[in-house]
């Protein structure tokens, strides 16, 4: 998969060259490139901002900068995704649609957000991340990417997938490694026992309890 993230603060995605999202770089799984957005503008001091019209707090994302530079990478299969608190939340769902995807233009607001035309030129899928509002969209951009990829062949293996908390509609159940002792505090016996019937039956009862006991709302 293609991804292409337009951003004002490029040196904030760090975080997408580390652990498992690195090792499907490397592997050839993700091609990620990230653009910064000042670049396009035609301000002579590059400017990508500006007061709201009508008045009110802060400055606003210029259209112009955004459109020019989803015009450089877009192609016909191009997706084009807006991080924002008006969006549909993101659920396992919307990222295993996204993952599917051949190439996703990702859109990071900042400061009051996007001029309107943004969104009514380039008609992108608006996705929150939870009801609250954060600085920018670059941090959301990356729990989207970060969550889509998990569904990408090779990213991580099935098996990770399957058993992960809402894949079955439950939570995870409780998982220990070594040592098999700590503070006296002992790994539940079925654990060690080597019985894989009882273990995923016991995996099973934690993880409908614990789904009970917090996430009550899952359960059909
Ligand atoms: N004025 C906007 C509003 O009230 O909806 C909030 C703007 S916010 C300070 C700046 C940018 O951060 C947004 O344009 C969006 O890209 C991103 N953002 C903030 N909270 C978000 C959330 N919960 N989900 C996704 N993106 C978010």
């Amino acid at each position: 998969m293609k991804i292409d993230i337009l951003t004002l603060f490029p040196e904030s995605f760090s975080y997408l060259n580390s652990s498992i999202l690195k090792r499907a770089k490397e592997n050839g799984i993700l091609d990620i490139n990230v653009i910064d957005i000042r670049t396009f503008s035609k301000d002579k001091h590059k400017k990508c901002d500006d007061y709201p019209f009508g008045g009110g707090a802060g400055m606003l994302m210029s259209v112009q900068p955004i459109y020019d530079a989803v015009q450089s990478v877009r192609k016909q299969n191009s997706h084009i995704v807006f991080a924002s608190p008006s969006g549909k939340t993101l659920n396992v769902e919307k990222a295993q649609e996204l993952s599917e995807k051949q190439h996703i233009i990702f859109i990071c607001g900042h400061y009051e957000g996007v001029d309107q035309r943004v969104l009514d030129l380039l008609h992108p899928e608006e996705i929150s991340i939870g009801d609250y509002v954060l600085t920018g969209g670059e941090l959301p951009t990356m729990v989207i990417i970060d969550c889509l990829s998990r569904f990408i062949d090779g990213v991580i293996t099935k098996e990770s997938l399957d058993e992960e908390s809402f894949s079955s509609g439950n939570l995870e159940y409780p998982q220990y490694t070594r040592p098999q002792v700590f503070e006296g505090m002992s790994v539940p016996e079925v654990l060690v026992s080597g019985n894989h019937q009882e273990i995923a039956k016991w995996r099973k009862q934690k993880s409908e309890e614990k789904t009970r006991a917090v996430r009550p709302d899952l359960i059909k």
